[in-house]
């Protein structure tokens, strides 16, 4: 958790000086208004010989303290909607699954009107309605927790009937079973003459995902995307998993909301698109995002439609915040505008305070000396984000500062949450650093950064990321005059 020199002292009941002095005598300088990290703090631990549980990064994205379980008053509980996400190897039919259940199921007059792909909508089939979710970096986003719970309820692994099972596959059944809900496998593409079922199933089972009709307990269900054959079958199979799940939330509760997207809009300002989890979010509701605040000004149903208010497990659009808050913060309505205002405030400064000392981090003096010694002329990144717009972007940024000297080398980049594999990739590479972009490592995955000595950086704003890395190579071309 973020903690402040003084704020770490008085914790541990020592003085501010105290810790200052043993941090100097470790070869750090400090205030007492710093900000420590994760490492100085376990150091500290060690030093102190005293234990010290550092919370989850994740869950700081989150803000899991508004989330206490204790406030929690479950009187007025109803049912809601699942919430529906989709992953599987790309070019599998994620999107085209997503936009042929989307069509099959709106009335015949509004379905010409769609045409382009929307990231979240509510179907409703027999009375039950189902929210889908088309999440970019899907990975990090199953991972992401809000109240201890994913904000996915149950996931659809798609994997092409004609061409079986793939590295994306793998990493979304781990990302899938990671995150605790249930799966159900969509085998799509049936309608080609090359589909193979059971080519698919027996890859499948290979990876502890055995077929319920070979013993196992993973439903598999052919579907086109193409003719619509089999989506109705997958929806009552969504139905009957969310109906064992016995979801609940509390309409009457102030909102409690996930940022899926945002993004600035001409004349509109910060748009931030939503699924609601719990309570219900109004027209007029004071908002806190992240590091924004705000009220809400207008909402936007699924169809685009104005709307007063969004319900439980709906998705829509929001507008009204001061700023773009990032993908996965919870979007939370406060009592008053003063509330909203002092959080996001409180949130700001920490995270500036964080940057900056982020910003004079050793290692960047590290790296300069490698370069001194002539072992570095160029800058090894990966690099990850959560759209491919932002993701193209920012490589060519990258690309663009260089001189004769150093010079970024982006190793890898790809649209998707920060993996093992990445990790792996980044310590094979000697003093390669991974950026991520909106997206962010679950903590398994940092643990092993940690262990291989990969540092990962994250950031929100395009424009910070760019500066931190044109600092650093500076930081590499001075070492070299
Ligand atoms: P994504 O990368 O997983 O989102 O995959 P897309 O939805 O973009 O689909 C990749 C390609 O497969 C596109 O050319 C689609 O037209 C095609 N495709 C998707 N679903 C089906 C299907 O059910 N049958 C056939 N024949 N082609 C499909």
């Amino acid at each position: 958790e973020d903690c402040r020199v003084y704020e770490f002292a008085e914790k541990i009941g020592k003085t501010a000086g105290d810790v200052i002095g043993k941090l100097f005598m470790l070869g750090m300088m400090v205030t007492k208004n710093d900000f420590l990290g994760n490492d100085e703090i376990e150091i500290l631990g060690e030093e102190y010989n005293i234990e010290i549980t550092i919370k989850d990064e994740l869950e700081d994205v989150n803000y899991v303290e508004d989330y206490a379980e204790d406030e929690i008053d479950k009187t007025n509980y109803v049912s809601r909607p699942p919430v529906v996400t989709i992953m599987g190897h790309v070019d599998h039919g994620k999107t085209s699954l997503l936009d042929k259940i989307r069509s099959s199921r709106v009335a015949a007059g509004e379905a010409g009107g769609i045409t382009q792909h929307i990231s979240a909508y509510t179907v409703n089939k027999n009375g039950n309605d189902i929210t889908f979710v088309d999440t970019p970096g899907h990975e990090a986003f199953t991972s992401m927790r809000v109240r201890g719970a994913s904000v996915t309820d149950i996931i659809i692994l798609v994997v092409a009937a004609d061409d079986g099972v793939k590295p994306q596959t793998i990493e979304s059944i781990k990302a899938a079973k990671a995150s605790g809900a249930p799966i159900i496998v969509a085998v799509n593409k049936i309608d080609k003459e090359t589909a193979n079922m059971d080519m698919v199933k027996a890859g499948m089972a290979e990876h502890e995902m055995s077929p319920v009709d070979w013993g196992g307990d993973v439903e598999f269900i052919g579907v086109s995307a193409l003719t619509g054959e089999g989506i109705e079958e997958l929806l009552e199979n969504i139905i009957i998993q969310s109906e064992l799940l016995e979801l609940e939330a509390d309409p009457t509760a102030l909102a409690k909301a996930t940022v899926i997207e945002a993004l600035q809009v001409k004349g509109k300002g910060a748009v931030a698109t939503v699924i609601v989890q719990n309570g219900t979010l109004k027209v007029g509701d004071n908002i806190v995002a992240d590091t924004t605040f705000g009220r809400v000004k207008a909402l936007l149903d699924d169809q685009g439609k104005a709307v007063k208010e969004l319900g439980l497990s709906r998705t829509g659009q929001v507008v009204g915040l001061g700023d773009v808050p990032i993908t996965g913060s919870a979007l939370v309505a406060q009592k008053s505008a003063s509330e909203a205002k002092e959080i996001a405030t409180t949130r700001a400064e920490h995270s500036r305070a964080k940057e900056l000392s982020a910003s004079t981090k050793v290692s960047l003096d590290e790296m300069a000396a490698l370069i001194a010694e002539g072992k570095i002329k160029a800058l090894p990144v990966i690099l990850k984000a959560d759209a491919g717009g932002s993701l193209e972007a920012i490589k060519a940024s990258l690309e663009s500062i260089k001189n004769d000297e150093v010079k970024v080398k982006i190793i890898s980049s790809g649209v998707g949450g920060i993996t093992e594999a990445d990790i792996a990739l980044a310590s094979a590479s000697d003093d390669c650093i991974i950026l991520g972009f909106n997206v962010r490592p679950t903590g398994a995955v940092k643990t092993k950064a940690k262990s291989e000595g990969v540092e990962i950086k994250t950031y929100s704003i395009i424009y910070a990321l760019l500066d931190d890395i044109k600092a650093t190579l500076s930081g590499m071309m001075s070492a070299i005059v």
